[in-house]
């Protein structure tokens, strides 16, 4: 597999996760991991994303692709090391880099993402990200099947629910939610490794009316697996809750209070090093000036 290359613009400009890419790791897959009956995680590098696997009687269903289409392709391989059922779907959880370059692989399957994924996967910051690892931009994939707010997918004997409740670290941010197993996977509306990151597509006054949404479907028990680290619980959740609820709070205050956009990261308080909420200023300051599209879509109500 090619390095991802450090050079030019892509490792500079953080528009796929608002991650600094400097430093990174080798692309490479760990192995794979029961985090529940069935359920399978495991770590790929360069950006440390968990990819999840869930297996029932008749077939199995991935979330999440790999940051190449060559890491899809060993993706795809390796999970005949741990069921021999199919490989009947795949779910992006949202249309970052680590997250859905590798759909390539899974071309013949079906393929689930929100429906402002295609469109992010053509764009030209996509373009730049993919340059930057060494991936024709034509060989993005968008996934076959769009949804506005929800899905479901029969494995034989389990069911699994795709969703969306909202927009947050993008505006296509998808769960998968595994009743059965009382665990849902949340991409990276949720991070345990480390803090989360506000990148400029990132909707900041939407993520934490988001993240209710995620604890209205969890108890006590319930285990949610993040875009990056180790399974979290509700309580997990809810402090991030507040937390995002304080980065687009502040913003507003400071936007209200007069201080310019290129002022106000160093003007503000924030509940996370600053690093990781610039990317939210730009974003936050377009939509309080009423200078952004909305996120949903219209339905078809007419
Ligand atoms: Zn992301």
């Amino acid at each position: 597999m090619d390095e991802p290359s450090t050079a030019g613009g892509a490792a500079e400009a953080t528009p796929g996760r608002g991650r600094p890419a400097a430093a990174v790791p080798s692309p490479s897959l760990s192995g794979w991991r029961a985090v529940a009956d069935g359920v399978h995680v495991c770590v790929a590098e360069p950006d440390a994303v968990n990819l999840g696997l869930v297996v029932g009687a008749t077939g199995a269903l991935l979330v999440d692709t790999g940051s190449t289409p060559e890491q899809g392709r060993a993706l795809r391989a390796s999970v005949a090391g741990v069921t021999d059922r199919p490989l009947v779907g795949v779910v992006v959880t949202h249309a970052h880099t680590d997250h859905a370059f590798g759909l390539a692989a899974f071309d013949d399957l079906d393929t689930i993402g929100h429906e402002s994924v295609a469109e992010r996967l053509r764009g030209p910051e996509s373009a730049l990200l993919a340059a930057g690892l060494g991936v024709d931009p034509a060989e993005l994939r968008p996934p076959r099947r769009a949804l506005a707010v929800a899905t479901s997918v029969d494995l034989g004997g389990r069911r699994v629910e795709v969703v969306h409740l909202g927009a947050g670290h993008t505006a296509g941010d998808l769960l998968v939610v595994v009743p059965d197993a009382d665990l849902l996977f949340v991409g990276d509306l949720v991070e345990q490794a480390g803090a989360p990151w506000w990148g400029p597509d990132s909707v900041p006054d939407e993520w934490a009316a988001t993240l209710d949404g995620v604890i209205g479907l969890m108890t006590e028990s319930t285990r949610a697996v993040p875009g990056h680290g180790e399974p979290v619980d509700r309580e997990f959740v809810f402090d991030a809750r507040g937390r995002a609820a304080a980065v687009s709070g502040e913003l507003t205050r400071l936007a209200g209070s007069g201080v310019p956009e290129g002022e106000a990261l160093a003007a503000g308080t924030w509940p996370y090093p600053p690093e990781h909420v610039a990317g939210a200023v730009a974003p936050a300051y377009a939509a309080l000036a009423g200078r952004r599209r909305g996120t949903r879509p219209n339905l078809p109500m007419a």
